[in-house]
């Protein structure tokens, strides 16, 4: 009786044994640099978003949004409806975005109609790769070109009416969106509108649906072994008692947005990795948030990277006379120079297009503005310093203040950002720059604004000067302002990791230059937008186009996690609705992506990230607008790393009315297994 109970308990003891170690050994967090074991819920609805700048406001409200969309009888017999967490490690919302002053991108908006602007997605896209040299990512402009109406009119669901529209450098068009200046002439900074607006509505409106932990960071992104983004690890600090805690979130998709480094002088320093040497010297306009911390956990877990090196220096950041010296400037914004402002040297001539893209115009104030000696009383240290620094003046006229908000200019003039000042006589004494030099310019870009031309290339001088105009004068410098580089997505938000296997060291060493994407795969349940993802913009950053990028992809990304968590069913008997998510009796409408030239395919995405379709599998594919069916082969590769998507090569394409490289991205195609 003995020896059977030991037999027994023995049994039982092996069974739990090799439960355990069954269910431990899948559910290993398997990220390079920790050994945390933990069990987490692989399963889980729950969607994370880390960063509360636009581009994870933007994706909170549209996971939310389209998680309401979509949660029908036959999706809740599946799942939970998902809960989302918004993870923010400073004590406020916003990062960057809310500094953001001049305006976010749009063609074709009911704003440009109401003001009779004629502009078009063909002249957007051209603009944006031309202020990129060409180094962008097609299938990401495209999208963010198309989405871009829609994102700016999305805005109005929060009170966001953006109808006051500038022409910012490097436009041929005015495109550059923000609200109208307020009656009672208090400032009206669009970005802290903007992040206002959509945090009233996470904390009001989505208030059960939506858990917001600040004072957050996020410090590893957690994958099972089967490369599966599962969940976050992260650090409260309590700021009373400065005590951390440690803990770990199981996510069903995680949603990159934490900015990007353009203030990163920390130990694992992005600029001084990817960046000249000169930039150490260079202020900046970003907050101290802006280390990079999304682009540092991504590529822990292998995630690809791209235009690192394409680091933007903004050429206008305000040096305040009283501090000129502070490493940390507020931004001139680029609209100051929409309106009219000009820029001049500390001989009192103009030295290039002011509306110029900033690449260009940087270049020019740098080569025309540097080695100004100024001598400023530290209070701290009790003494003068003087320092070489790089210094132009910019200077624009009352039409042009008020033209752009004159509360924004006030607020400027009040922290002694601008001098406002009476008279050309005045203007010369202030800047010591000899009266006759001074008149002699004005008058020059006067002809030259009646020419409509100037020796720059400047065609478009939206005001003239005269003598005894009220100048608002400010002294500006070059600074860090933007990185262009940063994680590979496609242009759904889904984070890419190269197909080939490579180490992490080997991923930050490679080469950080544009392509198109055929070496890359997407990363399962990881998902980006805003200036931690890297393409969009080539080797320079349009005026505009970063809001508009947070909103066009956050929106993506938000979109694109609700979907994949909730239309994939892990608990799906027929094992081909399982995997794809397509079925043999009905159609199922899946949108299009992107067309790629370097593997002639057209990209449709399938209902979940987490869906897969082998290769050569047979598919029909039916156009619901022409009614045209035609049976194809998947194109997907071999190596089993096209998740999410079909991929189509146009050649077997043999109907002309089934026109699919003609698609603009969401547009519906239906597709069937045979
Ligand atoms: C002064 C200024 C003016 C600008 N003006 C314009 C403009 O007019 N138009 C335009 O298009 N662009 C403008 N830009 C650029 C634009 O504002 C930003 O590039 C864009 O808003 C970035 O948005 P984001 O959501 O990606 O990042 P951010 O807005 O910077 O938000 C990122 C957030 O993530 C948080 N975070 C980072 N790491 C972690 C972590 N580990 N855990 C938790 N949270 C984390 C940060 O604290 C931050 O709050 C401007 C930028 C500046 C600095």
């Amino acid at each position: 009786m003995k020896i059977k109970t030991r037999i027994i308990t023995l049994a039982v003891c092996i069974l739990i044994g090799g439960v355990l170690y069954y269910y431990f050994d899948k559910t290993i967090i398997n990220n390079p640099g920790t050994k945390i074991m933990s069990s987490i819920d692989e399963n889980t609805e729950t969607i994370v978003i880390i960063g509360s700048g636009l581009a994870g406001l933007t994706a909170t409200a549209e996971a939310y949004q389209t998680a309401k969309s979509i949660f029908k009888d036959d999706i809740a017999k599946n799942h939970k409806f998902p809960k989302i967490y918004l993870i923010e490690k400073e004590k406020n919302f916003g990062g960057n975005s809310a500094k953001a002053t001049s305006g976010m991108n749009g063609a074709l908006t009911k704003y440009q109609k109401e003001l009779g602007i004629e502009d078009s997605l063909e002249q957007f896209s051209k603009d944006t790769f031309k202020s990129g040299g060409n180094l962008n990512v097609p299938s990401l402009v495209n999208t963010l070109v198309h989405d871009s109406k829609d994102a700016v009119e999305w805005f109005a669901q929060y009170n966001l009416i953006l109808s006051a529209i500038s022409q910012c450098g490097g436009h041929e068009i005015p495109r550059t969106h923000r609200q109208q200046p307020r009656a009672d002439g208090k400032p009206s900074p669009v970005g802290y509108n903007i992040i206002s607006g959509i945090k009233n509505y996470v904390l009001n409106e989505l208030k059960d649906e939506v858990t917001v932990l600040l004072n957050t960071r996020v410090k590893e992104i957690i994958k099972n072994k089967d490369g599966k983004v599962v969940g976050v690890q992260y650090e409260t600090t309590d700021l009373e008692t400065k005590e951390t805690k440690t803990d770990v979130l199981a996510a069903g998709a995680v949603i990159l947005a934490t900015g990007g480094y353009a203030h990163d002088w920390t130990e694992t320093s992005l600029l001084r990795r990817f960046g000249e040497d000169f930039l150490k010297n260079v202020p900046t306009t970003n907050g101290p948030w802006a280390t990079g911390d999304g682009v540092k956990m991504a590529t822990a877990i292998g995630a690809s990277i791209v235009n690192m090196d394409k680091i933007q220096i903004h050429p206008t950041g305000f040096i305040k006379l009283a501090d000129p010296f502070n490493p940390t400037k507020f931004l001139a914004p680029e609209a100051l120079r929409g309106y009219g402002g000009i820029l001049l040297n500390s001989a009192g001539k103009r030295f290039v297009n002011e509306l110029s893209t900033r690449d260009l115009v940087s270049e020019a104030i740098f080569k025309n503005c540097s080695g100004v000696v100024m001598r400023h009383k530290d209070e701290k240290e009790g003494k003068e310093i003087e320092k070489e620094i790089v210094r132009a003046w910019l200077i624009m006229n009352e039409e042009g203040a008020k033209s752009f908000d004159i509360g924004s200019i006030n607020f400027y003039a009040k922290i002694g950002c601008i001098n406002v000042i009476d008279g050309i006589e005045k203007v010369a004494e202030f800047t010591n720059i000899p009266i006759e030099t001074l008149k002699a310019t004005i008058s020059k870009y006067n002809d030259d604004a009646d020419k409509g031309k100037d020796e720059f290339g400047k065609t478009r001088f939206p005001f003239k000067f005269a003598e005894d105009n009220k100048f608002y004068v400010s002294a500006i410098t070059p600074s860090v302002h933007y990185t262009m580089g940063g994680l590979s997505m496609n242009s759904v938000g889904e984070i890419l990791t190269p197909r080939k296997k490579m180490s992490v060291n080997a991923i930050l060493k490679t080469p950080t230059t544009f392509d198109d994407q055929a070496d890359l795969k997407p990363i399962l349940a990881l998902y980006g937008a805003g200036e931690v993802t890297g393409g969009v913009h080539g080797k320079n950053r349009l005026a505009g186009n970063s809001l508009l990028e947070c909103a066009v992809f956050g929106r993506q990304a938000g979109r694109r996690a609700a979907e994949s968590v909730l239309y994939y069913n892990p608990n799906e008997e027929d094992e081909e609705l399982r995997t794809t998510g397509l079925s043999k009796t009905k159609y199922t409408p899946l949108t299009f992506r992107e067309y790629h030239k370097s593997d002639d395919c057209v990209y449709l995405n399938l209902k979940s990230s987490f869906h897969y379709v082998q290769p050569k599998q047979s598919l029909l594919l039916h156009d619901p607008k022409t009614e045209t069916i035609q049976q194809v082969i998947c194109s997907n590769l071999e190596d089993g790393g096209d998740y999410g998507v079909i991929k189509i090569k146009m050649s077997q394409l043999t109907n002309d009315s089934l026109n699919l490289k003609n698609l603009s991205p969401g547009d519906i195609i239906e597709v069937k297994l045979p």
